[in-house]
């Protein structure tokens, strides 16, 4: 390995990072990493730390997961890559394909398609919904609804359902034909209520409204994260997603559950939809299908929508879309063993109770601190949201969530901040010592915060 001097000059140098200003790794260097074990990660400089991101809500099992990484050298030697374009397929593929419709039967899917990650998955998931309705004789049905806040990856047809000004505005004109609603955001909601009962009405009320102004038969598809994520981990009140799969059934309008980070337990249950009751007609994963070893996606369809491409004997039920790496030999290895383990770990379970320790300890942390504004959480994705002002909720500048990170990092618990978020999206096998670690280092951060205001 190069030494610890010419990574950090060259990362500078020469490196482009995502979502980042390409000067900004001179002035503020990027953490280096070069080891993980557990749940635990090292630095270029040795420094070891809880990884409270879980690499990036994908690693849900841990660095240490060896069936996966059996998996993954096993296929290396046997097959390390063929395509899954016409006429060919591979044994790993269809093993995945078979797995997953276990998986995810409950909630009525039993259909794959296969990705390269996240972003991918959204595209064909946008894609298979138009088609659908072209399918059906209803080829107007081209509109798609969000909401605001949401994140479905960064290609154009992602971005432009995406709900954040900040992952559209650099890259306009996106896709037209796609429009958003107020979401279940309790903290900062333009309803002026603090009911989340109330606002989840409301919310699915926007969603009619919308649907009446634009004409329910020119809209594809709804697509939503069971719980929103990168828009600051925002949960719904439960009865949001139910209302809103009534709507979509009521208007003929498709259902795409983005559950690139909620599939296989994040939330405290397998999926997210089926957290809250809900079965969706498309869904997209990706993040830890193979936890997080290896890029890898896949879009479940229902059953009832499956039946209308089988079904169809015109021609036009043709999927014409896919990438080089659909079905990747060695990604579809990896998902096999990383899904296998998650039904035999089934870390859902953990996920739920230490998710309900950590926000606890969280509410309990915001009773001393004034720089919490605001604490959500579901399972073991958890945020709180930082201010410098409480009453007037105003989101703390850019320094001080930064102050916060360092200070948590060198107490050993890395924690991502995003805008004025501190976001937790650890491995769902930490214990509840990690829980304790990992509240530690947020006093400290949160101290540490304090003294600089
Ligand atoms: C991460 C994420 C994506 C995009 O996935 P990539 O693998 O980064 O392309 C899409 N939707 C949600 C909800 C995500 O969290």
């Amino acid at each position: 390995m190069k030494d610890s001097n010419f990574l950090k000059e060259h990362n500078a140098r020469q490196f482009w990072h995502p979502m980042a200003h390409p000067a900004d790794s001179m002035a503020n260097p990027p953490t280096i990493l070069t080891g993980g074990e557990g749940v635990y990660i090292t630095d270029v400089d040795g420094h070891r730390s809880i990884d409270a991101v879980g690499g990036l809500w994908n690693v849900n099992l841990g660095y240490s997961c060896q069936p996966v990484k059996d998996a993954i050298a096993g296929q290396l030697d046997a097959l390390p890559y063929y395509s899954t374009f016409r006429g060919t397929s591979n044994d790993k593929a269809i093993e995945l394909a078979y797995l997953l419709a276990d998986f995810f039967g409950p909630d009525g899917m039993t259909r794959s398609f296969f990705t390269s990650g996240g972003s991918d998955s959204i595209e064909i998931a946008l894609k298979l919904a138009r088609q659908y309705h072209r399918i059906r004789g209803e080829g107007a049905r081209t509109k798609f609804i969000s909401l605001d806040k949401g994140y479905h990856g960064t290609h154009f047809g992602g971005a432009s359902v995406n709900g954040n000004a900040k992952f559209r505005n650099s890259y306009e004109p996106l896709m037209s034909g796609c429009y958003h609603i107020p979401g279940p955001y309790l903290y900062r909601n333009p309803f002026g209520t603090d009911d989340p009962a109330e606002l989840a009405r409301l919310s699915a009320s926007m969603l009619e409204r919308e649907l009446a102004f634009q004409g329910a038969n020119t809209v594809a598809a709804f697509i939503m994260e069971p719980v929103q994520g990168a828009g600051g981990v925002i949960p719904p009140h439960p009865s949001f997603m139910p209302m809103v799969r009534d709507i979509c059934d009521k208007h003929g309008v498709l259902l795409i559950a983005d559950e690139v980070i909620t599939a296989f337990g994040r939330t405290g249950s397998e999926t997210g939809s089926r957290h809250w009751g809900v079965q969706p007609d498309l869904m997209c994963t990706a993040k830890a299908i193979t936890n997080g070893y290896f890029p890898f996606g896949a879009v479940m369809i229902a059953d009832h929508v499956a039946a209308v491409f089988e079904d169809d004997d015109s021609g036009v039920a043709s999927v014409d879309s896919g990438y080089t790496y659909s079905g990747h030999p060695v990604g579809a290895a990896a998902a096999v063993a990383a899904v296998e383990e998650t039904m035999r770990l089934r870390p859902w379970e953990n996920a739920r109770d230490r998710g309900a320790e950590l926000k606890a300890g969280l509410e309990v942390l915001a009773e001393r601190y004034d720089h919490i504004g605001d604490v959500r959480g579901e399972g073991l994705m958890c945020a709180i949201e930082l201010v410098s002002d409480r009453g007037k909720k105003t989101p703390v500048g850019k320094a001080l969530p930064l102050v916060f990170q360092k200070a948590a990092y060198d107490d050993g618990v890395m924690i991502r901040v995003s805008g004025n978020n501190a976001i937790f999206s650890p491995p769902l096998i930490i214990d509840a010592g990690h829980v304790l670690k990992i509240l530690s280092a947020t006093e400290t951060g949160l101290k540490a915060m304090a003294e600089a205001a």
